[in-house]
């Protein structure tokens, strides 16, 4: 197979003018492959050994792929609460699109190509570090079984990009579902541009929702559907620790995978108050803001819609305010089943199990206790009590989860599931790695400051295996020692 037969096609292309810039990418002087995803490529269908060879070219853009339609989206946003009537992909291009072996739609992009009609001030590039963390993250999520776009190629681009420090520059070949986004509505919504409302409504119903073709009311039906996506994506991020940092409505995605991996960061020990974007001064996206921010997002795709909900004014604000209205029950039932297979609980629900979930998030928090490693832990502890000592240890009080303990075992006596049943579900739930921060950075930092990428490939290996005991790797497990600790995460713009 050559470059010639990447079976490209470009629907979005052919969504009318408004929809976007057609932008070719900008070539760079020296580009060199860092990180190729092979199995993702031969998911997409794609000739990965050609690719991969070719690689340096294709994914920094120098060499267009054959069938491709650059160009580059247009959207708005609220960020940080503030509308932006024109934002657009300043820094991505859209390069086509594929179907892949399952028969889904994906979006291939390069992130940091240079660039386009929606750059404003920005110069359209990536550093190299945004770009690696991007890289771990998003398929440390997918690993993680989250749903997330992904990562399918990263190039140095040999040139330097200027921060607040020079730095080496990078393109990233991100995979979607789409890139459409809330802020995708709100600019047409904006505009006053009702038509070009419901052809992306459609666009993205026949895309994403094909289900909601017949329905009696598709937007309205739409906008529900996109709701619970969310509601359900973010009671995921929760039950991993994850904080996305920049819950912009420009980076909340219609197809409900997570998107845009700036300041994002894991929780080690648990507070919902955690926070490490720099930006993020007043903690609006904290650990334990997601779902209302999810609501408030929701709140505004319903409002871009208003105009195509229903012919009656009244009507169409009494439906969206009522699919607004729904979310947190959305979300509250997608967070019961999370954290319920969290804790082991897995037959019929009863009244005490609400008690028994807070007093033990009440006693992590006050415990200063590690997320993971105490729910890994927890793992271990219903198939052997020994192992209670070492989910004790996680606490400042050693004792402290000693009468949750008895409850629990209590409660989990009424189950069906033998312990080791139970120990195996829990631990196909419970990660024993995550992307822990101080990891990411070490491994960043050797890339940048020494071109080391080693410690980045074995990141990425040991977080493909989330849910293994890897003993070999014992070491990425461990939240920070003292002076290890990453307290702030900085937007990779
Ligand atoms: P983000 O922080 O990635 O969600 O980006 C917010 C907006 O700023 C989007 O419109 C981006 O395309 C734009 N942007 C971010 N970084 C750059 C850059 N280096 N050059 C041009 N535009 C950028
Ligand atoms: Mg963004």
């Amino acid at each position: 197979m050559s470059a010639a037969t990447i079976p490209f096609d470009n629907s979005y292309a052919r969504l009318p003018d408004a929809f976007f810039a057609p932008v070719d990418p900008t070539p760079v002087e020296a580009p060199q492959l860092i990180a190729f995803n092979r199995v993702l490529a031969e998911q997409l269908g794609l000739d990965a050994e050609m690719l991969e060879r070719h690689g340096a070219g294709y994914f920094s853009g120098n060499v267009a792929l054959p069938g491709s339609l650059p160009l580059a989206m247009a959207y708005a946003g609220h960020q940080f609460g503030q509308f932006v009537p024109r934002l657009g992909d300043g820094r991505a291009i859209l390069i086509g699109e594929v179907v892949d072996r399952a028969g889904k739609r994906r979006d291939i992009q390069l992130k940091g190509a240079g660039p386009t009609p929606y750059s404003r001030r920005g110069d359209g590039r990536a550093a190299l570090g945004p770009v690696l963390r991007e890289y771990i993250i998003s398929e440390a999520m997918h690993a993680l079984g989250i749903p997330t776009t992904r990562a399918l190629a990263a190039v140095t681009t040999g040139q330097p990009v200027y921060r607040d420090r020079v730095l080496p520059g990078a393109v990233f070949t991100r995979v979607a579902a789409s890139h459409i986004r809330v802020g995708t509505f709100q600019f047409f919504a904006a505009r006053g541009e009702v038509e070009n409302l419901s052809i992306l409504a459609d666009h993205v119903i026949e895309r994403h929702y094909p289900e909601l073709k017949g329905a009696e009311r598709p937007y309205l039906a739409l906008l529900d559907a996109v709701a619970d996506r969310q509601a359900s994506l973010i009671a995921r991020w929760l039950g991993v620790g994850f904080i996305h940092g920049v819950m912009n409505t420009d980076n909340m995605t219609i197809s409900g995978e997570t998107i845009d991996f700036g300041p994002c960061a894991f929780m080690d020990r648990y507070d919902p108050r955690t926070v490490f974007s720099s930006i993020d001064q007043h903690g609006r996206y904290a650990f334990g803001n997601q779902p209302g921010i999810g609501q408030w997002n929701i709140a505004r795709l319903a409002e871009a819609l208003l105009p195509i909900l229903d012919d009656d004014e009244d009507k169409a604000l009494e439906a969206a305010n009522a699919a607004v209205g729904r979310f947190m029950d959305r979300f509250q039932a997608h967070w019961k089943t999370v954290i319920r297979a969290k804790l082991g609980l897995a037959d019929a629900e009863r009244d005490s199990d609400q008690d028994l979930i807070r007093d033990l998030l009440v006693t992590l928090y006050e415990q200063k206790a590690d997320y993971t490693l105490a729910f890994r832990r927890l793992a271990d502890a219903t198939e052997d009590e020994s192992a209670d000592a070492a989910l004790g240890a996680l606490l400042e009080d050693p004792t402290a989860l000693g009468p949750w303990l008895a409850a629990w075992r209590e409660r989990l006596s009424q189950d069906t599931a033998t312990p080791q049943a139970r120990a195996a579900a829990m631990r196909r739930v419970n990660p024993a790695f995550i992307p822990r921060n101080h990891k990411v950075e070490e491994a960043l930092g050797a890339a940048i400051d020494d071109g080391d990428f080693s410690l980045f490939a074995a990141l990425n290996d040991v977080l493909s295996r989330p849910y293994e005991d890897q003993p070999a790797f014992a070491a990425y497990a461990e939240p920070p020692k003292p002076g290890e600790e990453i307290t702030a995460t900085f937007c990779g713009t």
